[in-house]
């Protein structure tokens, strides 16, 4: 007789077939916030339901961006390429002390694959960030789809930082470093141990 489906079984081999795939650890490592790792997790695998395909089903009728800002609704519009998205992202990475320009989707994915993949703080800082902003980028785009309530930016990014100054300031990792100490202060996170 078969074993009974398990849902967590089931995930957990997803996530043993993912592991081979160059953004691995920016999603599963040990600090993740379930619920952003499994929304970036989807993103990364293209598996939002974004208007386009919704669209090419004849589910909707529009495939417009939520974000009102006239352009079609795609994963790599969302993620960041919309003005809205990309004031977001901007902002969050600023908070990162990372400036520079917004790539496209497959390549911020590689840039945070490089960048954001080891056990430093500032590299937690990256991932947490990552995955916090999809999410709640995701969450206001069906805030808006599904309850037509609008968050301004400002918003977005202050639930982002809630998010990620509240995991960071669990067994906080950061060192009483310069950089350490500039991330900390741009997260509203208690400073951490000397070196
Ligand atoms: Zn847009």
């Amino acid at each position: 007789m078969g074993e009974a489906f398990s849902t967590a079984r089931a995930f957990h081999g997803i996530r043993q077939r993912s592991s081979s795939v160059d953004w691995h650890d920016i999603v599963w490592h040990s600090k993740r916030i379930p619920k952003h790792a499994f929304s970036l997790w989807l993103a990364l695998r293209g598996a939002h339901r974004t208007k386009d395909k919704l669209l090419a089903f004849g589910v909707v009728h529009s495939a417009e961006c939520a974000f009102l800002c006239g352009e079609t609704e795609t994963l790599e519009h969302l993620f960041f390429q919309c003005p809205f998205s990309a004031m977001v992202w901007r902002e969050d990475l600023y908070m990162c002390n990372i400036v520079r320009p917004i790539l496209p989707w497959a390549d911020e994915v590689l840039w945070m694959s490089t960048h954001a993949k080891g056990n430093a703080f500032h590299h937690t800082v990256r991932r947490l960030t990552f995955a916090a902003t999809t999410y709640h980028l995701w969450i206001e785009r069906n805030r808006r789809c599904f309850k037509n309530l609008f968050l301004p930016h400002q918003e977005i990014i202050r639930l982002v930082r809630q998010d990620v100054s509240g995991m960071l300031a669990s067994g906080n990792s950061s060192l009483r470093c310069e950089r350490h100490h500039s991330l900390c202060v741009n997260w509203c996170v208690p400073l951490g141990e000397d070196i």
